[in-house]
C-alpha cells in the first residue's frame, strides 16, 4: 500500500458526463497503479441539488464502469464524512485557523481571504470603481501534466458568502488537506482555480498536493467545435448504459481520451492500463471525442466476450425488444447468439439483427425484396429448394450442404448459391445475416420449411 491518496469529487448534478467519468477513471487508475487509495467525496454544498437520485447517478455510473472506491459513501473510512454537506464542523475549525493567522476579514457580510503583499488602490475600468490590488509574486503550479504554470493572484477573494455558505475554493482545499489527498487530478477547467487553492494550502500551513490538470474533451468534429457539453450526443454515461454498450468498452475508450499506451493499440485490458498509467504520460493537448472510435471499441469488446457472457448480456436486450421470455428455449438462444456474436456491431443492433429467429412478425426489407425479384426466377428456385429440403432425413449442416450440392447437379447451375438468396429472404425477410447453412440448422427444419412454404403460397 502506498501513501498516494487521490479523490474524485463530483458535485451531484443529475448527470454523469463523459468528462466526469474520465476524471474519475484517471484518479482510479492512478490509485490502482500506485497501490494508493481512491476516495469518493461528494461536493454537495449546493443544497438544491442535494437529492438522492442525483447521488445515485454518480454511484451507479461509477459501479457500472467498474470503478470501486476505497473510501467514501457506503464504504466509510477514517477521513469521513465524505459529504461536504456534513462537514461544517471541520470547516469551522479550519476557518478558525485562518482567522488566528490573520488571513481573514469581514466585508459586506462575507468573509474574505487576505492575500499577502504590498497593497495599492487602482481604478478598475471593468468594474467602474476603485479596487485594492495586491502586489505579490505569481503563484507557481508545478503541474504533473502541464509543467510549470504561473498565475497572478492580485485580489483578496470571498471564502464565506454573506448567506453563510462557504465558497467552493475553501471547502475543496480544506477537504483535500483533511483527507490527506496527495494528488489532485482534475479537468483543465479547474486550472484557473488552482492558484487560489495553492494560496489557501499555504495559508493553512499544509503541504501542497501534486496537481495534474487533464486536457479538455472536445466535441466530435461531426457535431461541432469546442468543449463537449452534456447536451452533445454521446456525452452522458447513462446513454451508453441505456444503449447496452459494454461497460468495459466505454471504460477502455475513456482511457484513450488523453492517454495512450505509447503504441497504436486501442483495445486494452484495464489491468494493463493500470500497470502502465503514469500522470506524466497524459497528453497536454485537448482530446477529441470520437463517436465512431467508441462504437468500434464497443464492437471489439462485444466480439471478445465469451459466448456465455454474450448470451447473458443479450437476454435483457432481447427481452426489452419483446423477443425473449423466460419460456424461450435456452439452447436455442445460445445457438442464435453464437451465430450472431461475430456479426452484430452492438447490442443496439442485435435485437433487429436476430428478430426473425424469435418472432413470426419480423419486418421485410423492401430493398432486399426488389433486389431479389430483379433477376432470375426466385420463386421457381424456392420451389426446387423446398422439394429438396423436404427430403432431408437428418437436419444437419452436412446434409443441408449435400442437398444444395445435389440441387446444383440436378438443375445444372454451377453453384448452390442460385437458391441461397431466396431461401434466406423467405425465412428472414432480409438479404444479410449469419451464414445460411448454420442459420438454417439453428432455426430447425420445422421453422425453415414452414416459412418457405408460407412465402411460396403468399407470392404465387
Ligand atoms: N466538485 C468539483 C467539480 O465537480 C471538484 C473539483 C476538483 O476536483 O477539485 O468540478
Amino acid at each position: 500500500m502506498s501513501n498516494v491518496r487521490v479523490r474524485f469529487a463530483p458535485s451531484p448534478t443529475g448527470f454523469f458526463h463523459i468528462g466526469s467519468a474520465r476524471t474519475a477513471l484517471f484518479n482510479w487508475l492512478y490509485a490502482r497503479h500506485t497501490g494508493g487509495t481512491f476516495v469518493l467525496r461528494i461536493e454537495d454544498t449546493d443544497k438544491e441539488r442535494n437529492k438522492q437520485e442525483y447521488l445515485d447517478v454518480i454511484y451507479d455510473s461509477l459501479r457500472w464502469l467498474g470503478m470501486d472506491w476505497d473510501e467514501g459513501p457506503g464504504i466509510g473510512g477514517a477521513y469521513g464524512p465524505y459529504f461536504q454537506s456534513q462537514r461544517n464542523d471541520i470547516y469551522a475549525q479550519y476557518l478558525q485557523k485562518l482567522h488566528d493567522a490573520g488571513r481573514t476579514y469581514e466585508k459586506d457580510g462575507a468573509v474574505w481571504f487576505r492575500l499577502e503583499g504590498e497593497r495599492s488602490v487602482e481604478f478598475d475600468s471593468y468594474k467602474g470603481c476603485e479596487v485594492e490590488k495586491v502586489d505579490a509574486a505569481p503563484v507557481v503550479i508545478n503541474d504533473a501534466i502541464r509543467g510549470r504554470v504561473e498565475r497572478a493572484e492580485t485580489q483578496d477573494f470571498v471564502i464565506i458568502r454573506s448567506n453563510g455558505e462557504p465558497v467552493f475554493h475553501l471547502v475543496n482545499v480544506i477537504d483535500d488537506i483533511a483527507m490527506g489527498i496527495t494528488h489532485v487530478i482534475r479537468g483543465e477547467d479547474h486550472l484557473s482555480n488552482t492558484s487560489k487553492h495553492v494560496l489557501l494550502f499555504e495559508a493553512f500551513g499544509a503541504q501542497v498536493p501534486v496537481f495534474a490538470h487533464m486536457p479538455l474533451i472536445l466535441k466530435d468534429p461531426s457535431i461541432g467545435k469546442g468543449k463537449m457539453s452534456k447536451r452533445d450526443r454521446g456525452a452522458l454515461i447513462e446513454e451508453y448504459r441505456e444503449r447496452n454498450f459494454i461497460p468495459e468498452a466505454v471504460r477502455n475508450y475513456l482511457c484513450l481520451l488523453g492517454w495512450n499506451p505509447k503504441d497504436d493499440r486501442e483495445i486494452l485490458e484495464i489491468d494493463e492500463v493500470a500497470r502502465l498509467f503514469e500522470l506524466e504520460a497524459i497528453n497536454k493537448d485537448n482530446a477529441r471525442f470520437d463517436e465512431k472510435k467508441m462504437a468500434h471499441i464497443n464492437t471489439e469488446h462485444l466480439r471478445a466476450l465469451s459466448v456465455d457472457s454474450f448470451v447473458e448480456k443479450s437476454i435483457p436486450v432481447l427481452s426489452k425488444a419483446g423477443l425473449w421470455t423466460p419460456e424461450t428455449d435456452a439452447e436455442y438462444v445460445r445457438n442464435v447468439m453464437e451465430l450472431s456474436q461475430g456479426k452484430a456491431r452492438s447490442f443496439e443492433d442485435l435485437a433487429e439483427y436476430v428478430s426473425y429467429f424469435f418472432s413470426e412478425t419480423y419486418a421485410e426489407d423492401p430493398k432486399a425484396r426488389t433486389n431479389l425479384f430483379k433477376k432470375g426466377e426466385p420463386l421457381v428456385r424456392l420451389a426446387e429448394a423446398l422439394q429438396c429440403l423436404e427430403g432431408i432425413a437428418e437436419w444437419t449442416a452436412e446434409s443441408l450442404q449435400k442437398a444444395f450440392d445435389d440441387l446444383a447437379q440436378t438443375y445444372g447451375h454451377d453453384k448452390p448459391f442460385a437458391w441461397f438468396p431466396v431461401i434466406r429472404f423467405s425465412v428472414s425477410g432480409v438479404s444479410g445475416g449469419p451464414d445460411l447453412i448454420p442459420m438454417l440448422v439453428v432455426m430447425g427444419r420445422g421453422m425453415v420449411l414452414a416459412r418457405m412454404k408460407a412465402f411460396l403460397s403468399k407470392e404465387s
